[in-house]
């Protein structure tokens, strides 16, 4: 007889794999389905010290090991599978990946997003070391240093007045000569003595040896580059790059309610198809953060469950 899952879960990030956490512990039928490495983007984030409870020394690759331990441990399966379509209309829903077809009661998508890049030299390599993608996660190891914000729309202008509470200066380094923030939150940057705008400039390049120690900066109207170095006392400054955020929704489209292309739920992870239930970063939300999305995994299940209850028992 062809398997019917409980519940199959797209996306291994922390979100995915709590949502398999809570299902298999609640004795479900889970399969986790992972295209790229387990873990999302916390397996590319070298420390965390805001999870609650996590050991001082904690790396986002321990932390992704541990939890995927924990769901393996009380029998969640996790597949590599890159999903490509698939067939919500019916009760039994439908996930198609590269190689396999699964069937189940519902499925909880877990699948993320990811910063876009600025895709100069040195990005990929100093992340983690200076350049950071989360200013809620990060701030606090620049405590009276530098920033360079990089970016013009709203997350930019809020990421730097949150950095403006720890770093010494902010500088938001805009491509135009115009932020394309709202005006409400641009008046409050423009009235912040922290906060300091280098316009019509982009990043060539940033450069470091294990941590970022200068940024080539190029004036876009002159073609002129300019290199900034740390202060002598400081050694290193930040790259924040907000640049925009994809959050891999398009294969919902016209499926799934999306605000700015995020998916729509309720407190309960719930969307506007029955069955089909939401967490982590991919969801409308005003944090995304470790933190944020093992609740919403957690809540994601939790849902899932009782829906299951309700309609096939
Ligand atoms: P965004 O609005 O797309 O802004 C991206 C910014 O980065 C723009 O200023 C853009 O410049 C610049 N940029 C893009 N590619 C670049 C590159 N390769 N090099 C240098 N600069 C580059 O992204 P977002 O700020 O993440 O916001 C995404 C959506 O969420 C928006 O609709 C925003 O309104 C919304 N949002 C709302 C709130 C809020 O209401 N509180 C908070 C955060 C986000 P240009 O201006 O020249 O295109």
């Amino acid at each position: 007889m062809e398997k019917i899952y409980d519940i199959v879960i797209i996306g291994a990030g922390p979100a995915g794999l709590t949502a398999g956490l809570y299902a298999s512990r609640s004795k479900l039928d889970v399969v986790i389905l992972e295209k790229n490495a387990i873990g999302g983007q916390i397996a590319i984030t070298d420390e965390i010290e805001n999870y609650p409870g996590a050991p001082k020394d904690s790396t986002g690759p321990t932390l992704v090991s541990r939890m995927k331990e924990q769901a393996l441990h009380f029998g969640a399966v996790i597949e590599k599978g890159n999903v490509t379509s698939f067939d919500f209309n019916n009760k039994i829903k439908i996930v198609n990946t590269d190689d396999k077809v699964y069937k189940a009661k519902s499925v909880i998508v877990a699948n993320g997003g990811t910063p876009k890049l600025i895709g100069c030299p040195g990005e990929k390599e100093l992340t983690g070391k200076g350049v950071s993608y989360c200013a809620t996660c990060d701030a606090a190891f620049f405590e009276e240093l530098e920033v360079f914000v990089i970016g013009g729309g709203d997350s930019a202008v809020e990421e730097a007045m949150y950095l403006s509470k720890f770093a010494r200066k902010v500088t938001i380094v805009h491509r135009r000569d115009k932020l394309r923030a709202a005006q409400s939150i641009v008046d409050k940057a423009m009235a912040n003595d922290k906060i300091h705008f280098l316009w019509d400039t982009v990043v060539e390049e940033i450069k470091g040896d294990g941590i970022v120690e200068s940024i080539v900066f190029k004036n876009v109207k002159s073609n002129e580059l300019h290199e900034h170095f740390a202060h002598d006392d400081d050694g290193t400054f930040g790259v924040f790059p907000f640049i925009g955020f994809d959050p891999v929704s398009h294969l919902y489209t016209d499926v799934l309610d999306m605000e700015w292309g995020y998916l729509k739920t309720d407190d309960n992870m719930v969307t506007n198809i029955d069955g089909i239930f939401v967490a982590g970063d991919i969801r409308v939300k005003s944090l995304r953060q470790v933190v944020t999305a093992t609740s919403d995994g957690a809540i994601a299940s939790i849902t899932a469950e009782k829906y299951i209850e309700e309609n096939f028992e």
